[in-house]
């Protein structure tokens, strides 16, 4: 007789040891191994689950006897390892493909450079309140795989990273939405855009005539895509500067929706949100609740109580007239762009920390009109310097979070805002993004 299946997972974290979870209860032989260490909670969860696992190490005789191979998103193609399992032709699957064959229930992926998790909470916010039995799991936190072992969801919100799709091969959405592309995580992608594109794309890759691909039509590097290739889904573009047939767009301050001729109209003043931004975020998830036929006052009620998301434009206090707003999250050129659009009055910025190869020139004229001063806060600050030195004021290096604090509270007059919106990512200075929008938080506090 055949023995067990043996799936073996590579990185022992939450969509890894979820996966582990998965498989052991549908009859896999598992083990999970990892090079650096496994967490705490992790080992407890696996010891519990009688799951096989090693961490600091990885023993290749465990590993490559393995009838498929679970790599967690973080683990790049190029590791010797990987290599090594691809060329015995062992199977390599990817965490969301594996959930997605036992969860028997309508999928919403959501993907994009910015704007994944906004996205993914809205539409968490309103199938809930609009009385799904829905569950919320992927890149925003908990592992899809777990939630499809333990909970028996109806429906899913999924945010996908394009790590995330780079291992699918059968997956397919019900429903796929792609907020933008720009460029990011390049280095995973040998510094080129177009495999990054191409990753994006993947979540619609498998889709048929009956789902749906939502999509941002005023990005060119999305319409352009879609000129060139042949998507199945039937599309559904919103857009903030034109009118769609089907899809979103906006007529003066209002939100208007159309598909299959079912209209919902939503004032913008609805939303709690701020920023263009946040108005595309807002169109993708209501044609989302639309589509899953939830009724349009619940989504317009819905949107009223949407507080929008820690660290991501989120006010944290006015002191002596001047509101301070922690945007930590903005850890690209973009997502800082529509930071500072979204804020009419004069700001000081606090920007840098680690340069993902940024090109800051898209920010020049917002920085002119807006920006009064600039507060450094990376180890190395020479291309801001370089590029925004000319343009303003006043422009200092601050070493920590609490010195650029102190610093704006110095600068920043009643009327003025402001922005801590990095356009980096954090790694120099703090633990993560969440530790430096924390750390901003309690210096403001402080003030
Ligand atoms: P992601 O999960 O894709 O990183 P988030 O919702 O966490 O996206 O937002 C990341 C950053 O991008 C935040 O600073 C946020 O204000 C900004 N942002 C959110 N939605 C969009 C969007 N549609 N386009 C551009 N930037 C956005």
């Amino acid at each position: 007789m055949e023995g067990k299946k043996r799936l073996v997972v590579l990185g022992g974290g939450e969509s890894g040891v979820g996966t582990a979870i998965l498989a052991k209860q549908k009859g896999y032989e598992v083990f999970v191994s990892d090079k650096g260490p496994i967490k705490p909670k992790y080992k407890r969860v696996l010891l519990n689950h009688e799951i096989d696992w090693e961490d600091e190490t990885h023993t290749e005789e465990k590993i490559l006897n393995a009838s498929v191979v679970m790599k967690s998103p973080g683990i790049p193609d190029k590791v010797v390892l990987v290599q090594k399992i691809r060329a015995m032709h062992i199977p390599i699957v990817s965490e969301i493909e594996f959930a997605a064959q036992y969860a028997n229930a309508t999928i919403v992926g959501i993907t994009g450079s910015n704007g994944k998790t906004t996205t993914t909470m809205l539409t968490y916010h309103l199938l809930k309140d609009g009385g799904l039995h829905v569950g919320m799991a992927g890149n925003i936190g908990d592992s899809f795989a777990q939630m499809v072992a333990e909970q028996n969801y109806e429906d899913y919100v999924l945010e996908i990273s394009s790590f995330q799709l780079d291992d699918i091969e059968t997956f397919k959405p019900h429903i796929a939405v792609i907020t933008n592309i720009t460029p990011d995580h390049l280095d995973r992608y040998n510094y080129q855009f177009e495999k990054y594109i191409e990753a994006k794309f993947r979540i619609t890759k498998n889709q048929t005539q009956e789902d749906f691909l939502i999509y941002d039509a005023d990005d060119e590097v999305i319409t352009e895509w879609l000129e060139k290739n042949k998507v199945k889904a039937k599309l559904l573009p919103f857009s903030i500067t034109k009118k769609v047939e089907e899809g979103a767009y906006l007529e003066d301050n209002t939100i208007i929706t159309n598909i299959d001729n079912s209209i919902f109209t939503m004032s913008t003043d609805t939303l709690k949100l701020e920023g263009k931004h946040n108005v595309k975020n807002a169109m993708a998830a209501s044609t989302v609740a639309q589509l899953l036929k939830i009724r349009k006052q619940t989504i317009r009620e819905s949107f009223e109580t949407f507080q929008g998301v820690e660290h991501r434009l989120e006010k944290v206090l006015k002191i002596q007239n001047v509101q301070y707003i922690n945007d930590s999250k903005a850890t690209n050129v973009n997502s800082t762009f529509y930071a500072l659009d979204s804020v009419s009055t004069q700001m000081v910025w606090i920007v840098g920390g680690v340069d993902k190869g940024n090109d800051y020139t898209s920010l020049l004229p917002l920085v002119r009109e807006k920006i009064k001063a600039i507060i450094c806060l990376g180890i190395d600050n020479s291309k801001i310097i370089d590029v925004f030195g000319a343009v303003t004021d006043e422009l200092v290096e601050a070493g920590s979070m609490i010195e650029a604090v102190r610093e704006a509270y110095r600068m920043a007059e009643p009327g003025d805002t402001v922005m801590l919106s990095p356009a980096c990512a954090s790694f120099d200075l703090f633990e993560n993004y969440e530790d430096r929008g924390r750390q901003f938080k309690e210096a403001v506090r402080k003030l």
